[in-house]
Parts: structure tokens; sequence; C-alpha cells
């Protein structure tokens, strides 16, 4: 449970009961994502919440109206709970419905629980042969970097400089490598880009020994520039320098939360550029995603450098706020 002000605890709760139209899950992976912390270092919260967004399982109970035949799927969870019936609900973007979204581990209660209880047109079956520790990360780490290559529509004959090579970072360079397009990684940890490497990139790159990121890039690129961009970490200056990397049509995109871009429309004018931030992402990319790992045997585990039990939460908070590290999951 967060309480906020980085006070955590570890409780007992009763088993959550489902709704009519709900099934209660059994976890058996919740993993940590980024955006966590924002809610665990946040202002002291009203009510204690259940933290973690990233959970998949097995279905071990229903509501009245689920049909008998739920019972015993693996599972995975957009982790968002819309009104289920506006524009947005309807395009499986429900985190920007209409009528407001409730996110878990937020403003719902989360999966970093032995059982949840959701509503069941949040929930997608786990393709056979993906992992439940990888069907937790496409909830929304690895998710939000598929999502973020579908906005920036990225193709095989791309170039791409990914900012950030934590988890969300690391995922892109993964899952474009994959696509078969060439990845530029960036991070100033130097044991970042080498897990960068293994898990992909074509080039790593570290801003913190270089006078100028774009000189760079236009140097790997036959002077040209990278023909996409995508920015993960937040930082302002990563955020402005994917911008400053793009050749001529370029597109940047932008997940990484908290940063400001000063943009210089005469630079950018002349170079025809685009820009799209980028939120998660969509029920439907989040089964695409899904397959498209299966299909190509991407090896989103191998994202997963701790794996702790719930009453380990502590040290497994105090080390994702070092940021050193990979990428933590709860295996209940
Ligand atoms: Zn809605
Ligand atoms: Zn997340």
């Amino acid at each position: 449970m967060f309480y906020g002000e980085r006070e955590l605890k570890v409780e007992t709760v009763d088993d959550p009961a489902p709704a009519p139209d709900e099934v209660v899950i059994e976890i058996k992976a919740s993993g940590m994502c980024g955006s966590d912390l924002h809610t665990f270092r946040g202002p002291r919260l009203e009510a204690p919440t259940i933290a973690g967004h990233e959970p998949a399982g097995i279905v071990v109970g229903r509501g009245s109206q689920v049909p008998q035949e739920w019972v015993g799927r693996s599972v995975m969870v957009h982790h968002y709970f819309g009104c289920g019936r506006c524009d947005q609900c309807r395009l499986g973007w429900t985190q920007m419905c209409r009528e407001g979204a409730t996110a878990m581990g937020a403003t719902a209660p989360g999966s970093h629980a032995e059982y949840i209880s959701v509503p069941t047109r949040t929930v997608l079956p786990v393709p056979e042969g993906l992992s439940h520790l990888a069907a937790a990360a496409i909830s929304c780490g690895t998710g939000t970097a598929w999502g973020a290559l579908k906005r920036l529509d990225l193709h095989g004959d791309d170039t791409i400089a990914v900012f950030g090579q934590g988890p969300v970072g690391l995922a892109a360079t993964q899952l474009a490598s994959a696509l078969g397009a060439r990845v530029i990684a960036l991070d100033i940890s130097p044991s970042r880009l080498e897990r960068a490497h293994d898990f992909g990139a074509w080039e790593t790159l570290n801003p913190a020994e270089t006078d100028s990121v774009p000189d760079v890039v236009r140097e790997l690129t036959g002077g040209r520039g990278v023909s996409k961009s995508l920015e993960t970490s937040g930082a302002s200056s990563a955020a402005q320098e994917a911008l400053h990397v793009l050749d001529l049509w370029g597109v940047a995109c932008w997940v990484g939360v908290g940063s400001t871009i000063h943009f210089d429309l005469t630079e950018h004018l002349y170079k025809q550029i685009t820009g799209v931030p980028s939120w998660t992402l969509s029920v439907p990319a989040m089964e695409d995603c899904a397959n498209f790992v299966v299909q190509r045997n991407v090896d989103v585990d191998a994202l997963f450098t701790d794996r702790w039990r719930l009453d380990e939460a502590a040290a497994a908070y105090e080390l994702s706020e070092r940021r050193t590290a990979g990428k933590g999951v709860f295996v209940p």
C-alpha cells in the first residue's frame, strides 16, 4: 500500500469481491513501472492505495454476468477503467474516457496483491507462448514503447534515436529492432548502454561523453540525422534533442513525463518535422503487441532484472528509486 511521501506498508486486506461484470485474477506477475514512483514519492494520499499497474495472472473467480468458461484463463489487464460507452472507450483508449478514467495503482486498487477484481472489458487473453512476466510488461512499460512506435509509424527502413534506456526506452530499442529499424540508443549510464546493445541497438551514444548529440547522430547517419526519434527519460535536455537529431521530414515522439520543450518554429518549419506526444497504448494495440512479441520471439522477460515477493516491497522501491537497476516485478 502506498501512503505517499515515500511511505509504503505491506498489509492484509479482504479478498476483492467481483461486481457482476468483473473477474477475480490471481496475480502471477505485477511489474514495477517508473510511473509508480510519481505516486510513491508524491504528496500524502488521502486514502492509501494498493500500488502496481502491470498485472498478469489467472482468472479464479467471476461475477454473476461472467460465463464460467472465463475461470482458468491466463489474462493481462489494460489498467485503466473508463465508462465503457463513450467514443474513446469504444476505441479502446479507456485512459482518455470522456467521463474520466481511473487508473490501477493510483485512483483504483493496484496489482501488487495476490488477487485483484477488474471489469472483463479491460481484460485480454495472454497468447500462448507469452509468459506472465512478459504480459505484465506489455500492460504498461513495454506497451508504452509499442504505443510510441505505432504513433511514430515506425518502419524497417527507419533509423530511430531512442533517448533513455530505462525499462521503456530499452523496450523501445528491443521492439524497434525486432521491427527491422536501426536503433541509436542514448543514455548517460554505460551499463544501460551495454544492455541496449544486447537488446538490438545498432549504435549506442552517451550524451555525457559528447559535446553535441545532434552532431554525433548526423555523423552516424551520413550527415542527415534520423528519420524518427523517441524520448523516454523525461529529461528536458533529451526532449529538446529529440527534435535536433531529426533529418528533414523527421518525426519526434515523447513519452517521458515531466520535460519542457522550447520550440523554435523557424528551425523546424524548414525541416518539415512532426512532433507527437504518446500516452501508453489502446486495448487493441496491447493485443497486437502481445501477438507480435510471441510471433517474433522477442525476449521481453529479459527486461526484468529483479524479482520480488510482496513482503520485499520496501527494498524493491528503494532500488527502483535509485534508477540504476533494470526493471523489477512482484511474483506474489
Ligand atoms: Zn468512456
Ligand atoms: Zn506504467
